[in-house]
């Protein structure tokens, strides 16, 4: 015979049932009160801090923010978000942490749900995190691949585009003006007839090294097109910009002569432009160094022109830049 007073009212058992599952679930799970406090912590929460239940319990949330394993900013967002959490805002947010003995590096996702009774009072707020290393690290391999282009490893055009609005930033702050530099490779259609298209996939490949090396930390260069690359430059000064497109049409005119590389002379035409301070004019910029390129090509190519922005440039003269002149 069953006497019912052994069996537990619903309201336990639904309390019993949601300790077991949440102690079940991998994402980590805490319930913080209005001060601070630690009311709750699931086994995945006191996994993840690497605490028992006593030393977490009854313990505000100082015990576990600690730069033991979390920069002065994450620590200064996690306070941030802690408030906005016990002023009833609901918030969603991404941060690195160190783990303290391995030292390794982990990205976790949380999520702060304020707890409010029926009053409208705040009384705390639930706490979920969970471990996102590996979607971040997905992520930016995918945002890599993206942004390269498969054949020589440079960036693309969709990668200028995504950066733009920070290079122009970071320009303005320096009180730079930035250079861009088109760059066609001459007569490249007859190159593939004579020497056959693998050959002059290969000859790609190291124009763009070429073109690479020939700039500094910091300026981008991109696989424009099939065989035009656009590189944009931090340079102050016009005159370093010109310098840099001539570094790069000399190290393309003696590439057959390097050790390593392939037989065959092959050399570039170069459109030099100025920008101006705006990213959203970024495109007009790119048509002058198109148009340049163009008087380049007109000039007999293996050479640089520059747009009508430069002091002096846009003459339709050709111009073989002499560093001595
Ligand atoms: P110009 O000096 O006026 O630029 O002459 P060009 O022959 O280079 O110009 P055109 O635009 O007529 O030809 C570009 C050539 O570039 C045609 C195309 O076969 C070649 N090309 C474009 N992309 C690739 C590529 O990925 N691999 C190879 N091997 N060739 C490419
Ligand atoms: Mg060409
Ligand atoms: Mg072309």
């Amino acid at each position: 015979m069953i006497n019912d007073d052994d069996c537990p009212d619903p309201g336990s058992i639904g309390a019993a049932l949601l300790g077991v599952v949440t102690d079940a679930l991998p994402t980590a799970i805490a319930y913080v009160d209005r001060n601070r406090v630690y009311r709750y912590a699931n086994n995945s929460y006191l996994k993840a801090v690497r605490q028992s239940a006593s030393d977490v319990i009854g313990q505000t949330i100082d015990s576990i923010v600690q730069n033991e394993w979390l920069s002065d900013d994450v620590i200064e967002m996690i306070h941030n978000r802690v408030a906005r959490a016990l002023n009833g805002m609901a918030s969603e947010f991404s941060f690195k942490a160190t783990l303290p003995d391995t030292k390794e590096e982990i990205w976790l996702l949380a999520t702060y749900t304020p707890d409010i009774d029926p009053a409208g009072r705040v009384r705390g707020y639930v706490s979920l995190f969970r471990d996102i290393t590996e979607e971040k690290a997905i992520e930016s391999q995918l945002q890599e691949r993206a942004t390269t282009d498969p054949l020589t490893g440079l960036r693309n055009r969709r990668f200028l585009e995504d950066i733009a609005d920070q290079k122009f930033a970071e320009a303005e702050r320096g009180g730079k003006t930035l250079g861009l530099l088109m760059i066609d490779v001459d007569l490249f259609k007859s190159f593939n007839d004579q020497h056959g298209h693998a050959t002059g996939d290969e000859i790609l490949c190291q124009i763009a090294k070429a073109i690479s090396d020939s700039l500094r930390l910091g300026d981008i260069v991109t696989r424009w097109g099939g065989e035009e690359f656009l590189a944009l430059l931090n340079s102050s000064e016009q005159g370093q910009i010109i310098l840099a497109a001539e570094r790069i049409r000399q190290s393309v005119e003696n590439l057959h002569l390097q050790p390593g590389t392939l037989p065959y002379p092959v050399t570039v035409s170069i459109g030099a432009a100025l920008c101006g301070n705006d990213p959203a004019r970024l495109d007009q910029d790119i048509e002058a160094a198109d148009k340049a390129l163009y008087a380049a090509k007109m000039n007999g190519r293996n050479c640089i022109e520059t747009s009508p922005r430069f002091s002096g440039g846009g003459a339709a003269d050709k111009r073989k830049f002499d560093p001595e002149s």
